[in-house]
């Protein structure tokens, strides 16, 4: 692939701004093309992406607002059949730091969060080989019966993969019955990179990008949102992440199901890959190219947890409108050696400091301050 010439370059950001003004789409060729412009210049596309597409929320103040969640990540058990060769956090059952949270362990952590203002928790975990359909409803009841007002943003496609195989149901019947117990909406995890040659080299265990889409599909059907993910600068080719970009985005087309696109660099610490961390500008300029690309999904999430803080905030200016979470805990991207904390107070000055006003929301991006 040629890098295009600055002559070239001009043109295609000329073309570029004229298509966003219109609304336009890209095709995956031309934005090809735009991942070889100078990196100011997709962030300044990326910008008025972002201010047109959200200009009319909020009351037309939605160009001006950038908002955050406060939530908490809780991770119910950490043993997992699925061996992802990216992935610092799993253990199997002969590890001795293995472990399955209990309800009463995850119901304190809950109080923890509520007693802050928490509206979310996002809860995940390995593909345990023995837990039972019954831990998992037992678990959404209680949670929804004792918490009501906090949403639960629980599981991911190949979880409830690995649910339809081991409790032998459809994925609609599994979807179907945690939704009745009180799952709220799905998080996008384990969407990698959605193109079968890259899964297979980087987690040959887990689910395939067709079924990944299906699940998604379903869920959507059935009346849960979500939220898509990517995680790259791994093994895969920018070709890959086009393909993956397409892919969300034709899906979108037909659910408009998805409420928020994050995107994220491998972070390779402690995993069985072996590969050289992407740093900040290759973050910086897929996630202003998902912002272009990804007409059809109205909020794109800042990644200050695996990015740290100020390349957080330089996000805000590549096409991000939201801040993501105050993460009271995280488990996975720390297993792979990056941590990044922060407050309420710190996200809020954190987001007003860029010249946007910070604004604290829920999971379907309605606004609660
Ligand atoms: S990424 Fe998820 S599925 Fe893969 S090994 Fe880690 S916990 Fe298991």
């Amino acid at each position: 692939m040629n890098v295009i010439s600055c002559s070239n370059s001009k043109n295609v950001l000329e073309v570029a701004r004229k298509k966003i003004e219109s609304f336009e789409r890209f095709t995956v060729e031309e934005a090809k093309e735009l991942y070889f412009l100078p990196l100011a210049d997709l962030g300044m596309l990326a910008d008025l992406r972002r201010k047109l597409l959200k200009a009319p929320a909020y009351g037309g103040k939605g160009a001006e607002i950038v908002t955050y969640i406060i939530d908490r990540n809780i991770n119910y058990t950490n043993v997992c059949t699925t061996y992802c060769k990216f992935c610092a956090f799993y253990r199997t059952e002969k590890d001795p730091d293995h472990y399955v949270l209990s309800v009463e362990q995850i119901e304190e952590k809950i109080r923890e969060l509520d007693a802050i203002g928490g509206v979310q928790i996002l809860l995940q975990g390995g593909h345990h080989p023995k837990l039972g359909i019954d831990y998992y409803i037992n678990l959404l009841h209680s949670i929804h019966k004792k918490f009501p007002h906090i949403n639960i943003h629980g599981f991911s496609p190949p979880e409830f993969l690995h649910f339809s195989k081991l409790f032998d149901l459809s994925i609609e019947e599994v979807i179907k019955r945690f939704k009745e117990a009180g799952l709220g909406s799905i998080p996008g995890g384990g969407g990698e990179i959605l193109v079968d040659s890259v899964r297979k080299r980087i987690a040959p265990l887990k689910c395939s990008s067709q079924e990944w889409l299906e699940v998604m599909r379903v869920a959507h059907r059935l009346g849960l949102r979500s939220s898509a993910t990517m995680m790259f600068g791994h093994v895969e080719q920018l070709e890959d992440r086009l393909e993956h970009l397409e892919k969300i985005r034709n899906l979108q087309d037909s659910t408009a199901g998805f409420t928020a696109f994050i995107c994220w660099t491998f972070q390779p610490d402690n995993t069985k890959l072996k590969v050289a961390k992407k740093g900040p500008s290759e973050y910086l300029r897929m996630q202003a190219l998902s912002r272009i690309f990804l007409d059809n999904i109205e909020n794109i999430q800042s990644s200050w947890v695996t990015q740290g803080v100020e390349v957080g905030q330089i996000a805000l200016y590549f096409g991000a409108n939201d801040f993501g979470s105050v993460m009271m805990e995280e488990n996975v991207v720390s297993a792979a050696g990056t941590t990044y904390r922060t407050t309420v107070t710190e996200i809020e000055e954190t987001i007003s400091r860029c010249g946007f006003q910070p604004k604290r929301r829920n999971n379907g991006y309605q606004l609660l301050n």
